[in-house]
C-alpha cells in the first residue's frame, strides 16, 4: 500500500510498526559486509533516546584529564573531526589552526581549555566561517572583557554598585550593569541574550545573567577571568518573575508617571526593561523609540526581560546606527559572530555533541539537518507537516529520490553517503524518512542514514536536562551542510546563525492544510525579529519597517517580522 504521507517518487513504505530492526541497535557496516542494510542504519531504541533520558552531569561530563589536546586534534588523528586541509604539519596548517581556533579573533586566548573544551575545539567541527569579524568588533570585545573583569562580581567596583542598588537613588559614576532575566524556551532565551549583550556593548554596561535552575550546566563562562552569573540571593530577585512588580518599576511606566524625566536629579537605582512579546507595550515602545537615552544611561542597574531578537532595532535608532555599522559592516553577521563569541557548550553538553557527532555524523559526505517544530498540532497536524517536509526536500533536491522500480541500487555512479539529522519533539518524521530509505534504494545510489538524538514529546519548563538536550541538538544542527528549519522557530534560528547557514524554511502549516509552496529559502542566516515597531516614533504614523534600508527586510517566515540581510550574498 502506498504511504499516503509520501509524495510521488518517495516509494512505498514499510510500516514502522513492522520495522523492529529500525528501532533497535542494528548491525553496523562491517557486520553487513558493505551491503549497508538497504542504506539505513538504525538509531538506538525509541524508548531510550540517543542522549539517554536520565543523563546526569556526573556520569557525562568529560573527564578533565582525557580531552584531546591540539596536537592530537591536528589533522585526522581524532576520528570525527573535520579535516579540511591536506598535509598535517605544514606551516599554513598551523597558521589556519591558530586563526580558526580563535574564530578569526572573536575569542580571547588564554582561557583554561580543560574546564571548557568546546571553546577552542569548535573550529574542528565546522568549516571556516565565510565571515570575518570587523577589527572594530574585535577591539570592542577586548575592551568589553577588560570592563567585565574590572566590574564583574566579586570586585570592589561591583561591591560599590551593589550598595547603590540597595539605596533608593542611583545616579553617579562607577560601573553600570545590565542584568538579563530568562523567559520562554531556550531558543528565545538565546535570541534575547545575544541582543542584550549587544546592548551592553553599545552602552558600556556589564552583562550579568540570571540562569535560574534550568539553564545551569549549559554554557561556559564567556568572559576571561570573571563570571557573568548574577551572584545568588540577589536582593530584588523576587521581582524578576512577578510581571506586576516588574511593570511598576518598568522604564515606560517611570517615564509616563513622571517619576523620571530629563530634569530628575536623583534617578532610581534600578529600572526594568520589559521587552518580551506579551502584555506590556509601554517599555517596548519607550525602548525601541529610544526615549530619553541619556537618562537611561545614568541608571546603574537595568534588568532586561525579553524573548526576542531585538538586534535590528539598533539599526533603527540614530543613537546606535552608526556604531552598529562600524561593528557589523556585514549586517547579517550579528548573531553569527556574537553567538559564537558567547555560547560555548559546557563540557557536559560538549560530551553529548561530540559523541553524537563522532558516532553518527562525522564520516558522511554531506550532513542534512531537518528541524521540525510544531507549535500547535491541531492547526498543524503531524501528517500535514510530514507531507510538507517531504514535498520541500524533494522539490528543492535536498534529499535524493528513491527508486520505486528496482529493489537494488542501479546507479553505481556514486557511493556517496548523506546523513540526515532530524530534530523534533516527535518521532514520526524520523521514522518515516528512515523507513523510506530502508525500503528502497536511492536513484543516485547514495547511501542515506537517518538519526534523531531525542524526542521529548513536549516542551518543558524548569527542566535542566531538557534544555541541555535542546542546546546539544541546536548545536548539532548547526554543524549541518544543508539545513531545513521551521517557520517562527527560534530553535532553528540558533542553528542557522551559529552554523552560518541560510536554511530552507518550512512555512507554518495552518488550518490543517499543507502550505503551497511548502518551503522557501531564507533571505539570510540572521534570526527574525518577530515584533519590530511598525510606526514612526515622532509622527506615530505607520511605516514599512521592512523597506527602510536595503539590509532590513520582512522575514520569509513571518511577514510582519524583520531581519538583517546582506547586501553581498555569499551563501
Ligand atoms: P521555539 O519555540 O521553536 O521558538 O524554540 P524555543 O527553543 O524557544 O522553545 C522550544 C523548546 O521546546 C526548546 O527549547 C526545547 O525545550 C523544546 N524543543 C522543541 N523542539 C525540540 C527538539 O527538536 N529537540 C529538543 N530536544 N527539544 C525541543
Amino acid at each position: 500500500m502506498r504511504n499516503r504521507h509520501l509524495p510521488p517518487g518517495f516509494g512505498e513504505q514499510t510500516s514502522s510498526k513492522n520495522n523492529s530492526l529500525l528501532r533497535t541497535s542494528g548491525p553496523d557496516e562491517k557486520q553487513l559486509n558493505g551491503t549497508l542494510a538497504l542504506g539505513v542504519r538504525s538509531e538506538t531504541g525509541s524508548r531510550n533516546d540517543s542522549f539517554g533520558n536520565g543523563t546526569s552531569s556526573k556520569t557525562n561530563s568529560l573527564p578533565h584529564t582525557s580531552g584531546p589536546d591540539e596536537k592530537q586534534l591536528n589533522g585526522a588523528l581524532v576520528p570525527g573531526f573535520r579535516n579540511e586541509s591536506g598535509s598535517r604539519n605544514d606551516s599554513s596548517q598551523s597558521a589556519r589552526m591558530s586563526v580558526d581556533k580563535l574564530l578569526g579573533g572573536l575569542l580571547a586566548p588564554g582561557f583554561d581549555e580543560r574546564s571548557c573544551s568546546s571553546r577552542y575545539q569548535s573550529f574542528l567541527f565546522r568549516k571556516t566561517s565565510l565571515y570575518k569579524p570587523s577589527s572594530y568588533l574585535l577591539s570592542k570585545l577586548r575592551r568589553y572583557e577588560d570592563l567585565h573583569k574590572r566590574c564583574g562580581p566579586h570586585t570592589k567596583s561591583y561591591s560599590k554598585a551593589f550598595k547603590r542598588l540597595k539605596s533608593s537613588h542611583g545616579s553617579g559614576g562607577g560601573c553600570k550593569y545590565l542584568v538579563w532575566v530568562p523567559v520562554n524556551g531556550l531558543g528565545n532565551r538565546m535570541m534575547s541574550l545575544v541582543s542584550t549583550f549587544l546592548y551592553a556593548l553599545l552602552t558600556d554596561r556589564v552583562l550579568l545573567v540570571e540562569l535560574g535552575n534550568d539553564m545551569l550546566r549549559l554554557f561556559c563562562e564567556p568572559f576571561p577571568n570573571s563570571s557573568w552569573i548574577l551572584p545568588k540571593h540577589f536582593p530584588i530577585e523576587g521581582q524578576f518573575h512577578s510581571a506586576d512588580l516588574r511593570h511598576d518599576r518598568g522604564y515606560g511606566n517611570l517615564l509616563k508617571s513622571g517619576i523620571i524625566n530629563e530634569s530628575t536629579e536623583s534617578l532610581p537605582s534600578y529600572v526594568f526593561l520589559n521587552l518580551d512579546h506579551t502584555k506590556y507595550d509601554l517599555d517596548r515602545l519607550s525602548f525601541h523609540c529610544n526615549q530619553n537615552p541619556s537618562l537611561l544611561r545614568k541608571v546603574p542597574w537595568l534588568f532586561l526581560i525579553s524573548d526576542q531578537y531585538f538586534v535590528p532595532s539598533f539599526f533603527l535608532t540614530s543613537t546606535f546606527k552608526q556604531e552598529m555599522q562600524r561593528l557589523f559592516p556585514e549586517k547579517e553577521t550579528v548573531f553569527h559572530h556574537l553567538a559564537r563569541y558567547l555560547f560555548h557548550p559546557s563540557n557536559e553538553v560538549w560530551g553529548l555533541i561530540t559523541r553524537f557527532y563522532q558516532a553518527y555524523l562525522a564520516d558522511a559526505d554531506e550532513r542534512i539537518g531537518l528541524q521540525i517544530r510544531i507549535f500547535n498540532t491541531t492547526t498543524s497536524p503531524v501528517e500535514i507537516v510530514l507531507d510538507q517536509l517531504l514535498k520541500c526536500t524533494q522539490k528543492e533536491n535536498l534529499l535524493p529520490r528513491v527508486d520505486t522500480k528496482h529493489p537494488l541500487a542501479t546507479s553505481t555512479k556514486t557511493r556517496r553517503s548523506k546523513v540526515i539529522l532530524v530534530t523534533s519533539l516527535y518521532t514520526t518524521f524520523y521514522e518515516n524518512i528512515s523507513n523510506t530509505y530502508w525500503a528502497k534504494p536511492t536513484v543516485t545510489g547514495e547511501v542515506i542514514r537517518v538519526y534523531q538524538p531525542s524526542h521529548e514529546e513536549s516542551q518543558r519548563f524548569g527542566d535542566n536536562m531538557h534544555n541541555i538536550k535542546a542546546w546539544a541538538e541546536m548545536y548539532l544542527l548547526s554543524l549541518s551542510d544543508v539545513l531545513v528549519t521551521s517557520a517562527w522557530s527560534t530553535f532553528g534560528y540558533v542553528a542557522q546563525g551559529l552554523g552560518g547557514r541560510k536554511p530552507w524554511i518550512l512555512y507554518k502549516a495552518d488550518k490543517g492544510h499543507t502550505p503551497n509552496p511548502s518551503c522557501v529559502r531564507d533571505l539570510s542566516m540572521e534570526p527574525c525579529f518577530h515584533f519590530p515597531r511598525n510606526h514612526d516614533c515622532k509622527t506615530k504614523t505607520k511605516i514599512n519597517v521592512g523597506s527602510l534600508f536595503p539590509y532590513l527586510k520582512y522575514c520569509e517566515d513571518l511577514n510582519w517580522g524583520v531581519k538583517l540581510v546582506s547586501e553581498h550574498q555569499k551563501l
